[in-house]
Formats: structure tokens, sequence, C-alpha cells
């Protein structure tokens, strides 16, 4: 199925923060996890795209009789000589990101805006410890993947259960744990607050990476300020959360935080 992608035209002030407008057509799908949907883009314009490590593009899939929605997946993987750009969709429920995913087939049109996102790998870092839940798999791979082999890198990984699990190759020889719901909602699953609660941060001027579901990004980045890293020291971002459509999070101080739309 061929998607018709005419947008209305975009709002200037969108278009500045989040970048240029991008063509792509879908080169295939397929599941790399019974619950994770790899979606593969190409474009002719692509020789001139240059994301860095961990930043998201956003889809602007189209609506019938509406203007597209927005939605920020992170680029899991391009290949500037191939021209390909890797999307990884958790599938979980029944939302206009997953069907499109779900439905998508060699030849779909779709256009995107970016590369965009503060955050990315700070590779002068003393150790690195990346923190997550399953829409956080394609940026902290992405990410331990572009730092040197003599990284210190711990990752913790919050998923359903075994089935969840992908191979890390390549980058830095990473320490990774897989915690596992096994049923628990997501949004009330307090495992991986309690397993970075309990890590001892090494000695030195690391960094700490904290994404996923914003009330866990949250928590997670007030335990590491009241061990002690200074906020300079810890990127966290809301990647999604119950109830909110599209979007992010800034994870900011109490008072201070503010959603930012599409
Ligand atoms: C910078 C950034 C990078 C991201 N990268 C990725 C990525 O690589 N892969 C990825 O899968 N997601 C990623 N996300 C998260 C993704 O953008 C959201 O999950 C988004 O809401 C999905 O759109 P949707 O159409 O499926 O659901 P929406 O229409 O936005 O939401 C519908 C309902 O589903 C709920 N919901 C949304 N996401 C989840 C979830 N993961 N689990 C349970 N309930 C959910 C919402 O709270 C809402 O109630 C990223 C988000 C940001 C901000």
């Amino acid at each position: 199925m061929s998607t018709d992608t005419r947008m209305a035209p975009i709002d200037p002030a969108l278009a500045k923060r989040v970048g240029r407008t991008w063509s792509l057509t879908v080169v295939g799908a397929q599941d790399v996890a019974p619950r994770m949907r790899r979606v593969q883009f190409t474009g002719p314009e692509l020789a001139e795209f240059s994301p860095r490590p961990g930043q998201e593009i956003i889809l602007l899939l189209p609506q019938q009789s509406d203007e597209p929605l927005r939605r920020h997946y992170t680029i899991r993987h391009f290949d500037p000589a191939q021209k390909l750009l890797d999307v990884d969709f958790v599938l979980h429920g029944d939302s206009p990101a997953v069907r499109w995913a779900g439905s998508a087939q060699k030849g779909d049109a779709l256009n995107v805006m970016g590369p965009r996102g503060r955050i990315t790998m700070v590779p002068e870092a003393a150790w690195h410890l990346f923190a997550g839940d399953d829409t956080a798999l394609p940026a902290i791979f992405s990410m331990v993947q572009a730092l040197s082999a003599q990284a210190k890198v711990q990752v913790f990984l919050e998923v359903g259960d075994e089935s969840d699990r992908q191979a890390l190759d390549g980058g830095a020889n990473a320490t990774l744990e897989w915690l596992y719901r096994r049923g628990t909602r997501s949004d009330e699953s307090l495992l991986l607050i309690e397993r970075v609660a309990a890590f001892p941060l090494p000695d030195g001027a690391g960094h700490a990476y904290v994404l996923g579901e914003t009330r866990k990004v949250r928590a997670l980045r007030q335990e590491l300020i009241a061990r002690g890293l200074d906020r300079e020291q810890i990127s966290a971002e809301g990647y999604w959360r119950p109830g909110r459509v599209g979007g992010h999070d800034h994870i900011l101080d109490p008072g201070m935080e503010q959603r930012r739309p599409g």
C-alpha cells in the first residue's frame, strides 16, 4: 500500500525547531523482537542527513482528512553510504504510530523532520550509566555503539521479558543488565529505579543518561542528584507517559518542567 503523504504547510516556528523535512520511502519492515518492529527507510537526499547518535526524527503520520500526526522516534541506525535509516517501534498497543509501523510495506512513503534532540553521548565522560525502558533501547544502543571500546559503560534496560532482549554489538564493551517486568505495567514498575539506586556509582566525572517513561525518568534523575551527580552530568528525557499523545517531556527540577508539543 502506498501512502499519500501530502501535507498541510508546516508552521515555520516548528520547522526552525525541528529541522528540515525529508521524504522517505520504506525499504522493508520486520519484527526484531515480538514487541519491537523495525522499519527501514531510504531517501534520495539522505546523503545530506547527519544525525548524532541518540537523536530522533519526527514522523509525520498521514491522516485521511487532517494534518499529519507527529511522533518522535529515535534514529536506531543510519548508513549514509547506503542512504538507509532504521527506526524501531515498540508495539505497545493500538495507537497511530504502532498501526503505521504494523502495516508499513516496501514502497510506502513517509515525511519526517529532523534530525533533532539535545541528548547524545558525552564521549569524554569517565564512565557512562544508561538506564531506560523499551522505548529507550534504540537510543541507548545507538549511543553505546558509538562509544569507543575503552569506554566504561553500564546499561540497565527494563523490558517485558527475555523475548525483548536484543544483541548489543560493537562500540563500547558495555555491561548490560536486563530487568524484566513480567506483566507489571511499564509505568508502574519500580525495577529500574530500585536497580539504579543499588548500583554503586564509579569514581570520576561520569555521565548518566535516563530515558523512557516520564515518571520513571524523573525519579531516576532525582535519585542520581541525591547521590551527588551534578545536573550537568545527567541527560534525562520523558519519552512517553500514560495519557500523553505524542510529544516529549523535558525533565527538570520540580516546578520547572514543561511538556513539549510534538
Ligand atoms: C526523543 C524521543 C525518542 C523516542 N524514541 C522511540 C523509539 O525509538 N521507539 C519507540 O517505540 N518509541 C520512542 N519514543 C516514544 C514514542 O514517541 C511514544 O511512545 C509515542 O507516544 C508513540 O506514539 P503512538 O502513536 O504509538 O501513541 P500515542 O498516540 O502517542 O499515545 C496513545 C496512548 O499510548 C500510550 N503510550 C505511548 N507510548 C507507550 C509505550 N511505549 N508504552 C505504553 N503506552 C504507551 C500513551 O500514553 C497514550 O495513552 C520516543 C520518544 C521521544 C520523545
